[in-house]
């Protein structure tokens, strides 16, 4: 697949300032970037829209939102006003979806934290509707149910995006979901609420645990090409988001990361 169409999620380089990976993005003829909200802290909202307009960059997410999940009413009210700053720096940078990592199980109740879940976008989907902000559940692998969402199959999402809003899209994240035989056909149920697609590849052994063990893609075990293809067929246009944490990979020359990527996904996706 064309350059064109890859979006970098910007923690693959992650120590790289904002702004020398916009530069880079640009040089290479990179359709977008995808930044996670501290590196905007650091750098300042403004600042990085200004930038990645100036270099022709869409902005295929605005990483996290989500964590709705607390043991209390004052925790998970806190989350809500929480995301409200998110949507605000999503419209700002006319990011195309705010990704939800949704939150872990509380009080060992994996029904009672989903509703929360529910309950916690409902209470934004209005606002982020008004502000132009695409809200984009992203089901986790199931390992991190207890540390970072319990929701963690695509079809299960797809029935949660039916129960908070038409608003409401998911991400095909493939490194999370690639497992799941019933992926295909959530992916074509899903249709045009597929609000993003991120690759990376899964190597086995896992190197650095589930969080910072991705691999490059071409590496592992998961059919990407596929994948992809199933995502366009299913009417998701939008850019494809490379998206690999990886000790190995953040240990190496954060340019040489960049160009194997875009080697990678033009040749194998
Ligand atoms: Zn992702």
């Amino acid at each position: 697949m064309d350059r064109t169409q890859l979006s970098l999620n910007t923690i693959t380089v992650r120590s790289l300032p904002i702004d020398r990976v916009i530069e880079l993005a640009e040089s290479h003829g990179l359709g977008g970037i995808a930044p996670w909200r501290h590196q905007l802290a650091d750098a300042g909202v403004e600042h990085v829209a200004k930038l990645a307009r100036a270099a022709g960059l869409r902005v295929s997410s605005l990483c996290r939102g989500g964590m709705f999940t607390a043991p209390d009413a004052g925790g998970r009210a806190v989350a809500v006003q929480e995301n409200r700053r998110a949507i605000d720096e999503a419209a700002a940078l006319g990011a195309d979806c705010l990704v939800l990592v949704c939150g872990p199980v509380v009080g060992k109740d994996v029904p009672g934290s989903w509703q929360m879940v529910a309950d916690g976008i409902a209470a934004v989907a209005d606002e982020a509707a008004a502000a132009g902000v695409r809200l984009a559940i992203e089901p986790l692998h199931p390992m991190m149910a207890a540390d970072r969402s319990v929701v963690s199959r695509s079809e299960k999402a797809i029935d949660l995006h039916e129960d908070t809003g038409p608003g409401v899209g998911v991400i095909v994240d493939a490194y999370h979901v690639w497992w799941d035989v019933t992926l295909a056909d959530a992916i074509r149920r899903a249709g045009s609420r597929i609000a993003g697609v991120h690759v990376s590849d899964w190597v086995s052994p896992l190197t650095g645990g589930l969080l910072a063990g991705r691999g490059m893609i071409g590496d592992g075990t998961i059919d990407l090409t596929g994948l992809v293809s199933r995502c366009r067929s299913a009417g998701y246009s939008g850019l494809v988001e490379v998206e690999i944490l990886s000790d190995r990979w953040w240990a190496a020359d954060p340019e040489l990361t960049l160009t194997t990527l875009i080697d990678r996904f033009e040749r194998c996706i």
